[in-house]
């Protein structure tokens, strides 16, 4: 399992992220930050739990995030 650690509030709206994996990552049309599908907020952060299979396309996200808020652990 991975857990994505997201902190949204630091996102400077670039799409990166969604351009990588939009079935995970969208823009929101109120603020122009990007939101984590069904995350859980916990504190500054957005969590989410993925699969294994997910690692390769999730870390690209995460590297390709010039705002370097994107988080991932292996459970
Ligand atoms: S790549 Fe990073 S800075 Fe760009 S929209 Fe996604 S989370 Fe925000």
């Amino acid at each position: 399992m991975i857990q994505i650690a997201f902190q949204r509030n630091k996102c400077i709206g670039c799409y990166a992220c969604v351009e990588v994996a939009p079935e995970h990552w969208a823009m929101s049309r109120r603020d122009g930050k990007s939101y984590l599908r069904k995350s859980l907020k916990r504190g500054d952060f957005f969590i989410k739990n993925f699969p294994e299979p997910e690692f390769e396309k999730l870390d690209r996200a995460a590297r390709n995030c010039p705002a370097r808020i994107i988080r991932l652990k292996k459970l």
